[in-house]
């Protein structure tokens, strides 16, 4: 049992006032492995006030000095790898294949981070002003569950980058993970307040940081729901405000694929981290005269999509994180049925001998049309729906109807053709033929999948005000 009692408050590990507890459960077990004492109103004011008194002399350190804590933090992150990944297995059931890719993408954040600023000029002129880029104030980031690691570190590296002190709170369901991160931050010894956790609950803790007035930017990823909530809150002191919300990316193939490329690329993007990713490919858009090919394909590479905890290295699809999230992806399950589309594989209840866990059938429904629910709103699981097109005219107008904007997937074989339709995607990113991740891109969403963008020089500057300085 893990029983975490402690948040992190300028500069130390302190035992929160708050005195709620919440029990931490393994997805792949049910059972309960932990708890966490949850912070309340009073400890967030005083992560706050610490953060509020690091924030003066942090903002003007030099950009050596911080690109210096950058690479201390990246080493102590990385020191500590495996430990996260064991944690993530526990608290998440993160697939293997998931984690091996998510934690040490977690730590290099820093890394990036650094090699942008290194480049970055806080200062330049513009005709007759000097205009100069200042850290907005204290920030406040407010995390989801799902890989957690990596939304805490992006937005820390990003804040520390900048000049800015921070307030973390993480999702509860992520208690040990945290924990661990915190410890190796710690480790990397920044001066006292500059960061700050703060475990509760969403709306205790995170609702106090999005109106409290001495927090001055709120960066927050999780849901739509949540994030329209935030931004009502932040709007009486007018703080600066990222969110990145959901998606429900079009996956989309092209008539010029080969399938035997396309299928792996298209499945791997819908079920990255068993679905329970807001970038996950969830429609997948199949031009008319391939479709009868394209669901073979599909039915068969899905065979090779194994379930299980994440101590099976060959799982690629591992449990629910919580017994609500298995009931929210059984209710779309069962609604994609009634609502006329079709199941190829997968469908309602446990794969076979997985009778414990909250583990869900991979399902893959189709003769979907675009606006069903299972085809418009985020399930966050292994659901994907395979929705046919005319022409290119129609499968844009599919992929664009939709209110999020989030990432799209393109699959084919013309190059400059791709291009030209990446052009016509309403949506922060558009991925070719299953390119990895890059993390000097900015990273954000149209439509109702976000506001502003996260991640190299676009992430750095949503941190800064600039200040002209007119002669
Ligand atoms: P969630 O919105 O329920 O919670 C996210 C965080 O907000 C948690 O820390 C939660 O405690 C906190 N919170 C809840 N209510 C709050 C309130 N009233 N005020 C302030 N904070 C509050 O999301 P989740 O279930 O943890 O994560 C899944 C969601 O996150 C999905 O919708 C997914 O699409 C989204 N997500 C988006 C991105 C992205 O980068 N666009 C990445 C990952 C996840």
């Amino acid at each position: 049992m893990r029983n975490i009692d402690k948040i992190y408050l300028d500069g130390q590990f302190v035992t929160p006032k708050g005195t709620e507890m919440a029990d931490l459960h393994n997805p792949s077990t049910e059972e309960k492995i932990g708890t966490v004492r949850l912070a309340g109103v009073e400890d967030t004011w005083e992560a706050v006030a610490a953060a509020k008194r690091a924030f003066p002399a942090f903002s003007r350190t030099s950009k050596a000095e911080r690109i210096d804590m950058l690479k201390r933090l990246n080493a102590a992150v990385a020191a500590r790898v495996s430990d996260i990944t064991e944690a993530m297995a526990l608290e998440y059931g993160a697939p293997q294949t998931f984690t091996s890719f998510a934690v040490p993408h977690a730590a290099s954040s820093f890394l990036t981070m650094a090699s942008v600023l290194e480049d970055y000029e806080f200062e330049r002129q513009m005709g007759r002003a000097r205009v100069v880029m200042q850290p907005s104030g204290v920030a406040a980031a407010i995390t989801p569950w799902n890989s957690n690691i990596g939304f805490i570190t992006s937005k820390l590296a990003t804040a520390i980058a900048a000049g800015s002190t921070i307030v973390i709170k993480p999702s509860e369901m992520s208690a040990i993970q945290t924990q661990i991160l915190t410890e190796c931050l710690h480790e990397a010894g920044l001066p006292k307040g500059v960061f700050n956790v703060v475990n509760g609950y969403g709306n205790v803790v995170g609702a106090e940081l999005s109106r409290h007035p001495d927090i001055a930017k709120v960066t927050f990823t999780g849901s739509t729901a949540v994030g329209r909530e935030i931004l009502r809150s932040a709007a009486d002191t007018f703080k600066r405000v990222t969110l990145e919300l959901g998606g429900k990316g079009p996956n989309i193939i092209l008539d010029d694929a080969d399938l035997d490329v396309a299928i792996p690329a298209v499945l791997r993007m819908g079920f990255i981290n068993s679905g329970q990713a807001c970038i996950a490919g969830t429609r997948i858009l199949v031009p008319d005269q391939l479709l009868d090919d394209a669901l073979v394909s599909l039915k068969k590479e899905i065979e090779t999509f194994k379930v299980g905890a994440p101590n099976d290295p060959d799982a690629m699809i591992g449990p629910m994180v919580s017994r609500k999230q298995y009931d929210r992806v059984q209710s779309y399950i069962e609604m994609g049925t009634q609502e006329g589309a079709r199941l190829l594989t997968g469908g309602m209840g446990r794969p076979a001998g997985l009778d414990r866990g909250w583990f869900t059938k991979p399902t893959i429904f189709f003769g979907v049309e675009n606006q069903m629910r299972i085809a418009r709103e985020e399930i966050f699981g292994p659901v994907l729906s395979v929705i046919g097109y005319g022409d290119e005219e129609e499968a844009v107008s599919i992929a664009n109807d939709t209110q999020y904007g989030l990432q799209a997937y393109l699959h084919g074989t013309d190059a400059a053709r791709m291009q030209a339709l990446a052009d016509r995607l309403d949506c922060g990113r558009v991925v070719i033929n299953g390119a990895p991740h890059e993390p000097l891109a900015p990273f954000g969403g149209f439509k109702q999948s976000g506001i502003g963008r996260e991640y190299g020089v676009f992430g750095l500057e949503a941190f800064l005000e600039p200040k002209a300085v007119i002669v």
